[in-house]
């Protein structure tokens, strides 16, 4: 078996290096391995050419469920073997696309909509396809993620996408906590009914921030609704549950500029007189609200020179 932690240089796509400006080429045989192929999350234009040419030379297709999948392909005049890969038929469904990989086969993995893997199945099979030597190959396209943030006008330089919130209180008041200080985007997954319940928890717990609830992307009745996290909350619980797929994305904190790097550079020095660097980097970067990496490399340097 393959370490999953090393890395290789996969065959890839013939049609990978082509110089800037060059037409895109048309398809070539695909190399045998896992691709995963995101696919639209709802206008059905919104499909990549290489996705296309993927599902067509696939020797198998696993879809979360093939009906959707189904739908997709007849729409491209495509057609292709079918087989299901969901959550509840994981290890079953994953030994068999491992099995068609062992043969040798192309086999490529979709979801209903969106991107696989992004709160999505797939993680255990591309994880049991790296162990086992097969490649695997992304071929990128929609996701709800990016299509919310890059229309939100919200900061996007730093993002978190933090999938669905749990549907009971305390844990999701206890999630909402664990990402309250990072200075970033944050974005969630979420469905009508819940949403009034999941904002007024962001807003108790986040405080006064921006935020933006965008719904039914790429469809007919895309709408982006931006306002302060409150007056959100306040206006979802008078309004009736929205239809449709919702992404909610929240501002990052307010008035929380950089913090002083003589400040924290002085903070780090005080705490490495009686802390290891690991210790001392995760207490400052907690005061500071800083990404632990990024302290843990200065409190490295100030050792150092220590
Ligand atoms: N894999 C998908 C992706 O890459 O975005 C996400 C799958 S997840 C099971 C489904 C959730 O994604 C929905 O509940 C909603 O929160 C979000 N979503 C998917 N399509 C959307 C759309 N067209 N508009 C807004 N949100 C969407």
């Amino acid at each position: 078996m393959t370490d999953p932690r090393s890395s290789s240089t996969p065959p890839g796509d013939a049609n990978a290096s082509e110089p800037s400006g060059a037409r895109a080429p048309g398809p070539r045989p695909l190399a045998p391995g896992l691709y995963i192929v995101a696919t639209p999350i709802g206008n059905l234009r919104d499909i990549t050419l290489r996705a296309l040419d993927v599902l067509a030379g696939a020797d198998r297709v696993f879809a979360e469920d093939t009906r959707v999948t189904q739908k997709l392909l007849s729409a491209h005049g495509l057609g292709a073997r079918l087989d299901s890969y969901h959550e509840h038929n994981e290890a079953r469904a994953g030994a068999s696309a491992l099995a068609a990989l062992e043969a040798g086969e192309r086999v490529a993995l979709v979801s209903d909509a969106g991107t696989p893997l992004i709160s999505d199945p797939g993680y255990r099979l591309v994880r049991a396809a790296i162990a086992a030597g097969h490649s695997v190959f992304p071929i990128p396209g929609p996701s709800a993620v990016l299509a919310a943030l890059c229309a939100a006008g919200l900061p996007s330089d730093r993002f978190l996408f933090a999938g669905f919130l749990p549907a009971k209180a305390g844990p999701r008041a206890r999630a909402i906590g664990e990402v309250a200080d990072l200075r970033a985007t944050l974005v969630f997954y979420e469905s009508g009914p819940r949403l009034a319940e999941a904002l007024a928890a962001l807003a108790a717990t986040l405080g006064p921030r921006d935020g933006v609830v965008a719904r039914e992307l790429t469809k007919m009745f895309e709408e982006f609704r931006r306002d302060r996290l409150d007056a959100l909350a306040v206006h979802y619980a008078q309004a009736p549950a929205p239809k449709g797929e919702i992404v909610i994305l929240v501002g990052p904190p307010e008035g929380a500029d950089a913090p002083d790097p003589d400040e924290v550079d002085a903070a780090l020095k005080a705490a490495l007189a009686h802390l290891s660097v690991k210790d001392a980097a995760d207490e400052v970067a907690r005061r500071f609200a800083l990404p632990r990496r990024d302290v843990y490399a200065r409190a490295l340097a100030l050792k150092d020179a220590l």
